[in-house]
């Protein structure tokens, strides 16, 4: 039987990073992901992904995407193509909602530069918004998107450099103590490590049935409109942003890389689903939702969809991450719970799981709000 220091049990946004920072520190690693290596059943999809230094969920994740930032940068020296693009970012709202005060909030307590910009002045610098009097937005220069797929083949080809197995269409069955170690069974195969480190996104509660009520999928659509004025949705005209709306929170990109503007609404249709079984197809009335917000805000953008993609959030009850290694059994370590916000942190995940493994369970980050104890005690 094959033996690893660690396997990685799903090599998708986090698990592909997870294995690059285990290989590059000498591991001997294995990652197993029960479909093709950039497929598009997950969470990891969909051309691009929003990247924001302000952050409006909580301060605390701030020196975690100062250390993203970086190892972006640094991944796009090591695989030589550009993953990170920055446009700037808005975070929309009211001014005393949650989006507008928790942005504000976390750029005040971490200094980072920022303008609030009222709805004429955000129309006058960035014309393809149209926002109703009375929003408001913090706009911050870092902001930007990063590429899910290329970021899944530039950590998954940079681990094979430093010697890292990996093996797509195979799934992992069951997992076991052994010991000190583990023991792993996929439909074709049974392979021995010291450490397994669980990067099973949508599928979390699936590899442990504990996580079941803490890590719960749901549905989500993205939908490409052609925009009626392109030059206003260009990357250099149109930053990335997050708008609390009364319709509910939206979120959307300049057009890159597919044709389309990009937009989506977070817990879209409230369906919380089995990702082995979910709807895939997107029709009139998933359409209908993502619509009415592009017609009330980003009307110069309101031409013929052109493309539509279901994906899925994998949502903790708190919407913070799940960041720890398994109570009682200090060897499995879990990454899940990302919570329809997990991407742009792929890159310091990453690290932060490799540091799991070798340091056995400590990290050099304060990761206090993501313990799994938090919902346990
Ligand atoms: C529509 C949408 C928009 C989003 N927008 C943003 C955004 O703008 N910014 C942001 O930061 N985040 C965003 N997110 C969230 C972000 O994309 C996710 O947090 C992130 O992709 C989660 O990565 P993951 O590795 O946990 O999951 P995945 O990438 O899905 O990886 C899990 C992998 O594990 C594999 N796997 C599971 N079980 C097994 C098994 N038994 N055997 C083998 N393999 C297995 C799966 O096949 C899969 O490949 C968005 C998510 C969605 C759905």
């Amino acid at each position: 039987m094959t033996s690893y220091d660690a396997i990685v049990l799903g090599v998708g946004g986090m698990g592909s990073a997870t294995l690059y920072h285990l290989a590059r520190r000498g591991y001997r690693v294995l990652g197993i992901e029960q479909f093709s290596l950039g497929h598009e059943m997950g969470s990891s999809h969909g051309v691009t992904r929003i990247i924001r230094l302000a952050y409006a969920e909580h301060p605390s994740y701030v020196p975690l995407l100062r250390r993203a930032y970086h190892l972006w940068r640094e991944m796009e020296h090591t695989a030589g193509e550009r993953l990170l693009f920055i446009t700037g970012g808005l975070d929309i709202g009211a001014p005393e909602g949650e989006m507008v005060s928790g942005s504000l909030r976390s750029c005040l307590e971490h200094e980072i530069p920022h303008q609030m910009l009222d709805a004429a002045e955000i129309s006058h610098r960035f014309p393809g918004y149209r926002l109703p009097a009375g929003m408001v937005g913090v706009y911050q220069s870092d902001g930007g998107f990063v590429l899910p797929e290329r970021s899944i083949a530039t950590h998954v080809m940079a681990a094979q450099s430093f010697g890292a197995e990996v093996h797509g269409c195979e799934r992992v069955v069951e997992w076991c103590e052994i010991g000190a170690g583990i023991e792993v069974k996929t439909d074709r195969d049974t392979y021995r490590a010291g450490r397994l480190i669980i990067t099973a996104g949508p599928w979390a509660a699936q590899a442990v049935p504990a996580l079941r009520p803490l890590a719960v999928p749901e549905r989500q659509v993205m939908i490409w409109v052609q925009p009626l004025r392109p030059e206003r949705f260009a990357p250099d005209a149109f930053p990335i942003f997050n708008m609390e709306a009364q319709e509910g929170r939206y979120y959307g990109f300049p057009v890159y890389g597919v044709p389309g503007f990009k937009m989506g609404r977070f817990h879209h249709r409230g369906e919380h689903v089995d990702p082995n079984r979910m709807n895939r197809d997107c029709d009139r009335e998933d359409e209908a939702i993502l619509r009415e917000g592009i017609v009330r805000y980003f009307p110069d953008a309101n031409g013929p969809t052109l493309a539509m993609k279901t994906c899925l959030f994998t949502n903790s009850p708190d919407e913070h991450f799940i960041l720890d290694t398994l109570p009682g059994v200090p060897q499995v370590s879990i990454a899940a719970g990302f919570s329809g916000h997990g991407f742009k942190f792929a890159t310091v995940i990453g690290e932060i799981m490799a540091d799991f493994a070798l340091e056995g369970g400590c990290s050099r980050y304060d990761l206090g709000l993501f313990k799994l104890e938090r919902f346990l005690s």
